[in-house]
């Protein structure tokens, strides 16, 4: 069974289309790459994953579960981390992650528990009790993917998770994210416009202007372009002369 199975979505904002008869379907247990400009339509797309909108047209499943019709059933699958934060800067990370596991109905004892594990998974036991404030951005992130995964989901959705962190901390965090993958057979739909966070054996689909218009391996899309990916990318989101 797919992780996430993506069939004919287009989504308009108004007279804007932002995706137009987008399909692909995710392997469990890999890391994709969601590759594409600003404006891509990336953020719509997880929008759409996390139903901060409804569906105009085309349906989504995960692990077998229409986002449609057994809402609740997919949406137990999916653990989500905004481009934007959403942390409270003020408490603890202990206290962030104990307030979200509270929100979502979560006994107790099982968030202290799963807390523990998270904290220990994503190497932040040490900083448990420090305010998220004197956390680093790539440390903050690390609560916010701890956070995701306390109910357990089966793919984990990162929106340009990288954005604002230094180019060490970026390359720290995505090879933190590869590693949950590898070792512990999550599936990962990583969206990001920078080429230099897709490796060459990762899973990628590339957005432009709301069309997916590459899907394959990393190495495989760029096979056809001398072997470089940059050169991959420029081609295929080059503005199209009109005929
Ligand atoms: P990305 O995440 O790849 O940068 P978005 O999904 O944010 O792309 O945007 C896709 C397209 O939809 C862009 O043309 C953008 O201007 C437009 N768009 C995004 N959000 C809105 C909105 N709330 N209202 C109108 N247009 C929007």
């Amino acid at each position: 069974m797919n992780a996430l199975e993506v069939a004919d979505i287009s989504f308009s904002y108004g007279a804007r289309r932002a995706l137009e008869q987008v399909s692909f379907s995710l392997e469990p247990g890999r890391f994709t790459a969601l590759l594409g400009p600003n404006g891509a339509g990336k953020s719509t797309l997880i929008a759409l994953l996390t139903r901060l909108y409804d569906l105009q047209q085309g349906e989504l499943q995960v692990y077998g579960h229409s986002l449609r019709r057994q809402p609740r059933l997919a949406l137990r699958q999916l653990g989500v981390v905004f481009q934007q934060s959403t942390l409270d800067l003020d408490l603890s990370v202990e206290q962030n992650l104990r307030y979200h596991a509270a929100l979502h109905g979560m006994p107790r004892q099982l968030a202290n528990a799963r807390i523990d594990q998270e904290l220990a998974r994503q190497h932040l036991d040490e900083r448990r009790r420090d305010k998220v404030r004197d956390l680093n951005g790539g440390h903050r992130r690390r609560v916010e993917i701890a956070r995701a995964l306390l109910h357990r989901p089966r793919l984990l959705l990162l929106d340009e998770a990288s954005v604002g962190l230094d180019p060490a901390s970026r390359q720290a965090l995505i090879q933190h994210v590869r590693d949950l993958s590898r070792d512990e057979g999550l599936s990962v739909l990583w969206t990001t416009h920078l080429l230099d966070e897709v490796q060459a054996d990762d899973a990628l689909l590339v957005l432009d202007r709301g069309r997916l218009i590459a899907n394959g391996s990393t190495s495989a899309i760029s096979a056809g372009h001398g072997g470089s990916l940059a050169r991959a990318f420029e081609r295929l989101t080059a503005p199209k002369a009109c005929a």
